[in-house]
């Protein structure tokens, strides 16, 4: 007997086990009475224990509920131990569902084509290809001033001859008896789930999110405890923020807007500031010196260093040859035939250097500074002789 059906607040219970077999690694159980609610309509199947034992999934097949253990119970008696804010979860997300459905049909004509019951998530898909804020807005009101009315749901089964008596708004093609939940007078929706009692006991239903999906729109949502822990979460980042920034909730907009300009203003300035920096240190080393013209910049960026020979090149004809650590930038502008990316491979990696470029550019990696210290060597008689 399918006792998360006729009581669904029942957690514990104590029955008789009717018998059970071994399928691969798992012990398949079947109880002559139960409070733990198979993988079905979207909802996914109960935890908990029997025995003390572990449930790992819960499945029906044929009209049997198996419940699957790892390891095989003793005797006769099963003492049942429901997972209950798991269930509880599910019942107001999935009861959430209906109601969310139930609105979305009744005021904009819109059809439920999937439902996803999710760890991380619960969504629906509903039939139009987008929908704006202020329906989201309106329909989450609606949602919820029903859940504040305290509608009892109601759970019952029609035979095929009375499936008229409710405004179903999808009948299945099934010649059987049929499961109706009832948001009273509201939502006739025929569904194998397990659900809360009235509307009340969903708690607050949150949208989150929609968006655009197969040319349907994909609606999140968020309903009881779920929306409570969210709020939470959401409460901490605004109250975190707003104590970063020194300023109220409502102005975290505001000012975060502002500090982006800010962060931007202060990047062009600093662009600006670099590139002058860089044709001031351009000047000096020209001014010091004759080509090749070398210079230690441990913490430049390979990007900096790009730029600084440039702008020695703008202002002598030579090479550059700066050092960021064990790593060498070299350029040159000189109309001969001295190729960098040939040189380094000719030069360089005999001596472990790693590295490459073109004609007028390259750069080189020494794993080993002394192989640095003896390419630089090298290069310098190289170059002079050039
Ligand atoms: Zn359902």
């Amino acid at each position: 007997m399918k006792r998360y059906y006729s009581d669904p607040w029942l957690r514990n219970l104590d029955t008789k086990i009717l018998s059970q077999h071994q399928e691969d690694d798992r012990h398949l159980v079947v109880l002559e009475e139960t409070i733990f609610y198979p993988t079905g309509g979207g909802q996914p199947h109960d935890l908990g224990s029997v025995n003390g034992v572990s449930l790992i999934d819960v499945f029906e097949k044929d009209g049997v509920v198996f419940h699957a253990l790892e390891h095989p119970l003793q005797g006769d008696d099963a003492s049942c131990v429901l997972d209950w804010p798991r269930r509880l979860d599910h019942m107001q997300q999935h009861s959430g569902q209906h109601l969310l459905s139930a609105v979305f049909h009744d005021d904009y004509g819109y059809r439920t084509e999937s439902f996803h019951l999710g760890e991380e998530y619960c969504s629906i898909d509903i039939s139009t290809p987008s929908l704006s804020n202020e329906d989201q807005i309106a329909v989450e009101t609606k949602v919820n001033t029903v859940v504040f009315s305290n509608l009892p749901l109601l759970t019952y089964t029609l035979s095929p001859g009375e499936r008229g008596k409710v405004p179903l708004r999808k009948i299945p093609n099934l010649d059987a008896d049929l499961r109706i939940v009832e948001i009273q007078g509201l939502d006739y929706s025929p569904c194998s789930g397990t659900h809360v009692s009235s509307t009340s006991q969903i708690g607050l239903v949150k949208i989150i999110k929609s968006e655009k999906y197969k040319g349907m729109t994909r609606v999140y949502f968020l309903c009881g405890d779920r929306a409570l822990r969210d709020y939470g979460r959401k409460q901490e980042v605004c109250h975190n923020l707003g104590s970063l920034l020194s300023v109220p909730e409502e102005a975290l907009h505001e000012r975060m807007a502002l500090e982006l300009e800010r962060k931007q203003e202060l990047e062009k300035k600093i662009l600006e500031l670099t590139n002058e920096l860089m044709d001031l240190r351009a000047q000096s080393i020209v001014a010091q010196g004759a080509s090749p013209f070398y210079l230690e910049s441990p913490n430049a960026t390979i990007e900096e260093a790009r730029q600084l020979a440039h702008s020695v090149l703008n202002l002598a004809t030579g090479t550059v040859i700066i050092r960021l650590g064990e790593r060498l930038v070299l350029a040159h502008n000189q109309a001969d035939t001295l190729h960098l990316g040939q040189l380094i491979k000719e030069k360089a990696g005999p001596l472990g250097g790693r590295g490459g470029g073109n004609a007028t550019g390259a750069q080189v990696y020494f794993p080993d500074r002394a192989g640095l210290r003896e390419f630089l060597s090298a290069l310098k008689i190289d170059l002079e002789s050039d």
